[in-house]
């Protein structure tokens, strides 16, 4: 069965639907609107998307283990200075 990701224009909403030629227009179900766009395979956009994702995640939490790194050297720093 075909499933499409579509984008209301009216509220932005997106979703996921079935298409099916037989079946009646597919409606927003934030606000009811028929203005929608059907945006391309939501496997390929959402796959991309996880990968970019993925990379931004693991960049961060790069940066959040420097972050700890510096912040416990610093502290092993303050602790043998003060006596
Ligand atoms: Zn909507």
């Amino acid at each position: 069965m075909p499933l499409y990701d579509f984008h209301c224009r009216v509220c932005g909403h997106e979703f996921e639907a079935l298409a099916r030629a037989q079946d009646p227009p597919v409606a927003c179900p934030s606000c009811s609107g028929h203005d929608l766009d059907r945006l391309p395979s939501g496997f390929a956009v959402s796959t991309a998307e996880k990968t970019a994702a993925a990379a931004r995640d693991s960049r961060k939490r790069q940066r959040l283990a420097n972050k700890d790194k510096l912040i416990a050297e610093e502290e092993y720093r303050k602790q043998h200075e003060g006596h």
